[in-house]
């Protein structure tokens, strides 16, 4: 079955169950969130009645809570060994890993950081670090995303996130998100996705992939630009997008879309539906913006 929805917002006030109210009103059945702004720190306290009726919900709308996701804050950077800044990342990266838990969140995805001129190696030294000293005793699992190679960003490779893993002690509690603009833009030819997931399962093995970002490119592959575009709208295209979506080998494994609003309007429950329909819709973001 496909699961697939959408980055969805979360609030001091409805927290969870605001969360899949929007998820719902998409026709989604699943979502990511994060638990707070992504830019600071500002997290209030998780009201574990809003939790439990947010999954009654789901049990109802035959959701699977496992398969949803949390996206760690952008503001944390385990690449960056400056001592404070450092200690910084890990003390909040921890705290989210315990929000997650609280709401009963298993997945947490995290961008691995930039490395910001410290070079490649130190940079992964300092996430591997970072990450052994969060995950030590972990109930969530963290999934390293696919970066574009944006700046200083790691990641940008298989190769890199293999030397990550490799590093990582608690293997139980380590996993990846692909995203599919990330890899276009790093460089990955997504239209050859089976060639791509070759290479992945013989460099990390694919029971490490837990989510997938799915979003199109305004850019050419290999831009390291990072900027996500509506669905068959960018340089991937619509066939591609829906080949990664229904590949066979990561049937299991929710689908999360990340393409920008347009005209301030939130694109997915027209997006999900073409993505079902496998039928591209040139009009759709003229549509989209007519709706009222
Ligand atoms: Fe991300
Ligand atoms: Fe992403
Ligand atoms: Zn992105």
């Amino acid at each position: 079955m496909l699961i697939i929805g959408s980055h969805v917002g979360f609030n001091k006030n409805d927290q969870l169950l605001g969360s899949l109210k929007e998820a719902l009103s998409y026709g989604a059945n699943t979502f990511m969130f994060y638990t707070g702004a992504p830019q600071n720190t500002v997290r209030g306290k998780i009201e574990d009645g809003l939790t439990l009726q947010a999954m009654e919900i789901m049990k109802d709308k035959g959701i699977d809570y496992s398969k949803v996701i949390v996206h760690a804050p952008y503001i944390i950077n385990l690449a960056n060994g400056d001592v404070d800044k450092f200690s910084f990342s890990v003390r909040f990266l921890r705290e989210e890993v315990d929000r997650c838990a609280m709401l009963g969140i298993k997945w947490m995805v995290l961008h691995p950081g930039s490395h910001v001129g410290l070079g490649v190696d130190s940079g992964i030294d300092n996430i591997i670090r970072g990450l052994n000293e969060v995950l030590e005793d972990s109930p969530v699992t963290i999934l390293l995303e696919t970066m574009a190679g944006k700046g200083t960003e790691i990641g940008r490779n298989f190769d890199e996130v293999k030397r990550i893993i490799d590093g990582v002690e608690n293997k139980e509690r380590i996993g990846v998100c692909l995203d599919t603009c990330h890899l276009h833009d790093a460089g990955y030819d997504v239209s050859k996705f089976g060639e791509l997931l070759d290479e992945f399962d013989e460099k990390i093995g694919l029971s490490r992939i837990k989510c997938i970002h799915v979003n199109d490119s305004k850019n050419e592959c290999g831009s390291h630009k990072d900027r996500h575009e509506n669905i068959g709208f960018g340089n991937i295209g619509f066939d591609n997008l829906i080949n990664i979506i229904y590949n066979k080998r990561l049937e299991d494994i929710p689908k999360i879309l990340e393409t920008p609003y347009v005209s301030e309007k939130p694109p997915y429950k027209e997006e999900i539906e073409m993505i079902r329909n496998k039928k591209f819709d040139e009009d759709l973001k003229k549509k989209i913006s007519s709706l009222e």
